[in-house]
């Protein structure tokens, strides 16, 4: 298969010829009909697999179909990663790959100062990368509401885990809408972590690769 036949919208397809990716990876071609269709997934997956891709174009595709305004002090996605350097490599993907649509990406991680990225979120944002400790600062400092959040993704649940963000992350799973598309990532599925998948998923599609 190639991406023109997985259906991805034409800016989409425009941005991965520039990037010169014709075929899916095996996470891509397995994770992305089932995305497209709206369904949850639960991925087991390393980084270097394409995963990035696999979660960012089928939710380009729906920003594609279901365009929206911008939620002001909200966003439309939210991908959670465990470290800031993650958050950022996810972020400069999604740029690239929306490159020829009108989205606006940003990143929110601690260790930096919180005054600029509260008036960033009070503006509102597309699709928003952030740590988990930070989001909830910026909840808490009232610059960010999830009740706009159509897509959710946890990113390398595992080291989520070994880092302590269980409980960050299960008060934010208490504050996104029950109404959502929920994507799951691991590199390793130990009980623990299909565990806390259950929170977040609805009958999902499983991937391993
Ligand atoms: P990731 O696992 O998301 O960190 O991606 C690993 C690397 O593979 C990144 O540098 C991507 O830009 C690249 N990549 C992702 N999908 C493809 C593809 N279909 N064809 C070629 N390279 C890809």
């Amino acid at each position: 298969t190639n991406f023109t036949q997985l259906g991805l919208a034409e800016p989409i397809l425009k941005a991965l010829a520039t990037k010169g990716y014709d075929k899916p990876t095996p996470i891509q071609a397995k994770a992305i009909p089932s995305l497209l269709e709206g369904r949850d997934l639960c991925g087991i997956a390393q980084t270097g697999t394409g995963k990035t891709a696999a979660f960012a174009l089928p939710s380009l595709d729906y920003f594609h179909k279901n365009p929206r305004p911008t939620p002001l002090g909200g966003c439309r996605m939210l991908v959670l990663s465990p470290t800031r350097e993650l958050a950022s490599q996810i972020a400069v993907s999604f740029r690239d790959y929306a490159r020829f649509m009108r989205l606006s990406v940003e990143t929110v991680f601690g260790g930096v100062p919180v005054g600029k990225q509260i008036q960033r979120m009070r503006a509102g944002v597309d699709i928003l990368v952030a740590t988990p400790g930070r989001l909830l600062d910026l909840i808490d400092q009232r610059a960010l509401t999830l009740k706009d959040v159509e897509i959710f993704v946890l990113d390398e649940a595992d080291q989520m885990m070994d880092l302590g963000f269980i409980v960050p992350i299960k008060r934010i799973d208490k504050l996104l809408p029950r109404k959502r598309q929920s994507l799951f990532f691991s590199a390793t599925m130990p009980k623990a972590i299909a565990e806390l998948g259950d929170r977040f998923l609805t009958d999902p599609v499983k991937v391993s690769v």
